[in-house]
């Protein structure tokens, strides 16, 4: 080895040294041929794509497409340094609109692989196949195969050990190469993909529109019910989204994902914007999931600053971000314009509701679980409505011959059904701003917070009962990352024990075969918990129940009847910890000496 301090001469490398050199600026890993055969597949203006991946693509890549293919003369040179049939001049790089124009995507792989590319222009069955050895023409000769093209790249990296060490495990790499063909299917929505891994069909993606695509290439991850698509376009820039509903939030912001000219980039001011305009629906440190496809006149992009373009220039990015942040903006506004804003009562409000959960949650969101009061029937772990419950606690009153007073209809005397005092009674005066519950009890007025008390007791049920499991007909499948498997398999015992069945199926996909049956129409929320990188499981299942808790608890807007009100309030003041799962008080109090101060009267 030469001493690199002692040696002063100069050398001109070879110039397979130096191509393998620059190879490795836009192939450092399987995925980096993946996206760049795909790419390929993509300019040749194909209708159908196939990807096959074996041994994490380290042993092959192969995609078979039905695109515009190549003639002899093409072949023999696609494979040379800056070979390309998309740019002739400089210039014309700012107006492309194809995904390569460089004309060294095929170069390099050459220089670390073993190429074969066999394609042909018509459908008459004559074909070329080329061979690539050490980025040499080893053999071009006819052979027969329909129009489109089949490259194959095998052994990458073979002659450089020192980047092969660089790779991760097969299946690791081999989930990279799953996203990154994610990643360029959801844009070309008139193209049919299929991923093969070891000859096994994995993912198929039909064309299809926007909402279908989304759904299918995250199998399982989101449900449609949660995913609104909608375009807009402002001074030549055009903006397709599909905007995950408010409910579909997340920790991370993995589903934060713009597409500019149908290439995913990776732009932190874009990403803040999106994040900005669903800031106020959102509870605090939480992301949305949302697809930006913003096509923008190739003149006022420059993707030639990243070799894989995953970095852009933009000529305006305050414009775009602007656009970004109104157009979502006004869509998330729009939404919540059907939330319930007066108080409602009976059927009215039902079906007020329900116009909003069209759009939003599903209709089993609308339920809400019983109060504690009565285990035996009303366990939280079935799904009840409001209306319902407050029947059932109506009889149990009935039946305990407590006189219950209501604001307006105050002809007997009263008492809760479970006095937190013995001798004081507590009389429901109404619901505040559809939200606080208002009770006279004693010398003081309680303000009870409906959603957050009723989350805190259905947490604490959830943490000292055996749940009720439902089997589901169909498992939900879902994806997780390889890094997140592990915690997964050595954690299915205790899910069992939640109520949660799951088994591992193949390549980072998961089944859950059954669930409590509170969980019903959680299964997007509960399958991006799984996905979520939590290591410990006692904080996972605190987690998993405040989530639980939360989407069957009563929400803001919902009217109750006072029954129901004074079943709550019941509960509260028996709480060991009157917070809610997320730490917020449940409960507040003023007294009658407070109030009398406020209003300057003598006590
Ligand atoms: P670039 O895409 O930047 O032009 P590449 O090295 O990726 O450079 O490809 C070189 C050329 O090979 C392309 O410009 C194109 O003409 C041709 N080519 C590569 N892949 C395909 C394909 N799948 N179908 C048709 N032509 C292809
Ligand atoms: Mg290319």
């Amino acid at each position: 080895m030469t001493d690199i301090y002692n040696s002063r001469r100069i050398n001109i490398l070879r110039d397979s040294v130096a191509r393998r050199i620059a190879a490795g600026e836009v192939i450092d890993r399987p995925q980096a041929v993946v996206r760049e055969l795909l790419d390929n597949s993509i300019d040749a203006g194909s209708s159908e794509i196939n990807l096959y991946i074996h041994g994490g693509g380290i042993e092959e890549i192969r995609v078979v497409d039905n695109g515009s293919g190549m003639d002899e003369e093409n072949l023999q040179k696609c494979f040379l340094p800056h070979a390309t049939s998309k740019i002739t001049d400089f210039e014309d790089i700012y107006s492309t609109k194809s995904l390569g124009f460089r004309g060294e995507a095929l170069s390099s792989i050459a220089a670390c692989s073993r190429l074969s590319i066999t394609s042909s222009v018509s459908d008459d069955g004559s074909a070329f196949k080329l061979e690539i050895q050490d980025g040499k023409l080893r053999d071009l000769s006819p052979f027969r195969g329909p129009q489109g093209t089949l490259i194959s790249a095998r052994d990458l990296f073979y002659s450089m050990p020192g980047r092969r060490n660089f790779l991760k495990s097969p299946s690791a790499e081999s989930a990279l190469c799953r996203s990154t063909f994610i990643e360029k299917a959801l844009p070309q929505l008139e193209t049919g993909f299929r991923y093969f891994a070891e000859d096994k069909l994995k993912l198929f993606l039909p064309a299809s529109d926007l909402k279908t695509r989304i759904v299918s290439a995250f199998a399982g991850l989101f449900h449609q019910n949660f995913i609104d698509t909608f375009s807009a376009e402002t001074d030549g820039i055009s903006i397709t989204a599909a905007a995950g509903t408010p409910s579909l939030y997340r920790k991370d912001r993995k589903y934060i994902q713009i597409f500019i000219n149908n290439r995913r980039i990776s732009d932190f001011a874009l990403v803040q914007a999106v994040d900005y305009a669903y800031s106020s629906f959102l509870p605090g440190g939480c992301h949305p999931v949302c697809f930006l496809f913003i096509d923008i006149p190739p003149e006022h992009v420059d993707f030639n600053i990243h070799p894989a373009k995953r970095e852009v220039k933009f000529r305006n990015l305050p414009e775009i971000h602007h656009i970004v942040t109104d157009t979502l903006g006004s869509y998330l506004g729009k939404r919540n314009s059907f939330r319930v804003s007066a108080p409602l009562t009976g059927k009215q409000f039902y079906s007020e509701k329900q116009k909003s959960l069209d759009i939003g949650r599903p209709a089993a969101a609308v339920t809400s679980a019983a109060f504690p009061s009565s285990p035996a029937k009303d366990s939280i772990f079935r799904k009840q409505t409001l209306e319902e419950i407050s029947s059932e606690i109506s009889s149990e009153i009935a039946a305990e011959a407590a006189p219950v007073i209501k604001k307006g209809n105050i002809t007997e005397p009263s008492r809760s059904p479970h006095p937190a005092a013995p001798g004081a009674p507590l009389v429901y005066l109404g619901q505040l701003f559809n939200l606080f519950l208002l009770f006279e009890h004693g010398d003081t007025l309680l303000l009870i917070d409906q959603h957050a008390a009723h989350e805190r007791i259905i947490f604490d049920r959830l943490s000292e009962e055996k749940p009720q499991v439902q089997e589901l007909l169909v498992p939900v499948i879902f994806c997780v990352e390889s890094a997140r498997e592990h915690f997964l398999l050595n954690s299915i015992e205790q899910f069992k024990q939640m109520g949660f069945d799951l088994q591992q199926a193949d390549d980072g996909e998961w089944m859950l075969n059954s669930m409590p049956s509170i969980c019903s129409g959680m299964e997007d929320e509960l399958t991006a918990f799984f996905s979520r990188g939590i290591k410990n499981i006692s904080e996972l299942k605190k987690e998993l129940y405040a989530m639980m808790s939360c989407r069957s608890a009563i929400r803001d807007g919902d009217s109750i009847s006072s029954i129901t009100a004074l079943e709550l309030a019941g509960a509260v003041l028996k709480l060991e910890n009157p917070r809610c799962p997320h730490g917020r008080p449940v409960i507040q109090q003023i007294t009658r000496e407070q109030l009398f101060r406020m209003f300057g009267r003598t006590f």
